[in-house]
């Protein structure tokens, strides 16, 4: 089997009025199907650049990506995205905001529909379906913007895909980032997907991935990978937090991402 997402050897810069801004050199890793990946680098090294890539919005000038074996452009493999700003609409109710994305790609079905109600239901949010953005909680808005990612795929549970998080949770305070991540971490679990998450955050990274992935200053390449592996029979975020193993792992990240500062 193919890996579901393959970087090789991509490169890129921005060409802009003041010159060339190399972005990323060389950058190679992959992804297998179901798992939770992080991408961890210091502040400006292109890691959103590495995901605005993977989602086919910007195209490499060097190296290629594959999905599935596939190249990007052939490949039919569903990407969902999901930025920092939850970008939902205040003058829409949180139902509305949910089923817009259906709405605009024209997959408004029933089975579309019964899923997005099954989504709201299962995390809280059925109550308030009605109410506008600005009248739920941080936490609350977030998950609302994953369901409407995740709404846009009713047969995610059948096909594998992939979703690109980029630092989801940066904008809520801290109580708020570690209920949401566990919440967001058992929902991707149950729906079976896979997720590429951005983050600053190296407890986050710890807690919620099977593997971090390190890069380096920009222009960013792959400083290393490190496997996340636990004796905890449930290794959900808030758990993983106090793992035996948690403590080493944060060092061994933390030397890393210092190497070179
Ligand atoms: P990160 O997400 O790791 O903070 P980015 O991928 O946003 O990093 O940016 C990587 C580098 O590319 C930075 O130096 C940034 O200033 C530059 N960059 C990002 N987007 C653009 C753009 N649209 N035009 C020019 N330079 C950009
Ligand atoms: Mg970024």
């Amino acid at each position: 089997m193919p890996a579901l997402l393959e970087l090789d050897h991509v490169g890129l810069s921005y060409h802009t009025l003041a010159g060339e801004i190399p972005a990323l050199s060389q950058i190679s890793f992959s992804i297998q199907e179901g798992e939770f990946v992080s991408l961890v680098g210091p502040s400006g090294c292109g890691k959103s650049t590495v995901l605005n890539l993977i989602a086919g919005l910007l195209t490499p000038e060097q190296g290629q990506i594959t999905l599935q074996g596939l190249p990007r452009e052939h490949s039919v493999l569903s990407i969902g995205y999901m930025l920092q700003k939850d970008h939902l609409f205040e003058w829409l109710t949180i139902y509305e905001n949910v089923l817009l994305g259906l709405e605009i790609q024209k997959k408004k079905s029933k089975k579309a529909v019964a899923h997005v109600d099954r989504l709201l239901q299962e995390y809280g949010l059925w109550n308030f379906r009605s109410s506008h953005p600005s009248q739920l909680s941080g936490g609350m808005r977030q998950r609302a913007a994953l369901i409407r990612t995740l709404a846009l795929e009713p047969d995610l549970l059948l096909e594998p895909s992939l979703l690109l998080l980029d630092e989801p949770f940066s904008a809520l305070d801290y109580q708020t980032r570690l209920s949401v991540s566990d919440d967001i971490w058992k929902i991707l679990q149950k729906e079976g997907n896979t997720a590429l998450l951005v983050t600053h955050d190296i407890s986050e990274a710890i807690s919620m991935s099977d593997r971090v992935i390190i890069l380096s200053k920009a222009p960013a390449c792959v400083r290393c990978e490190i496997s996340i592996l636990t004796t905890l029979a449930d290794r959900a975020p808030m758990q993983m937090r106090n793992a035996p193993e948690f403590k080493q792992y944060f060092q061994q990240i933390w030397k890393e991402l210092n190497h070179d500062a």
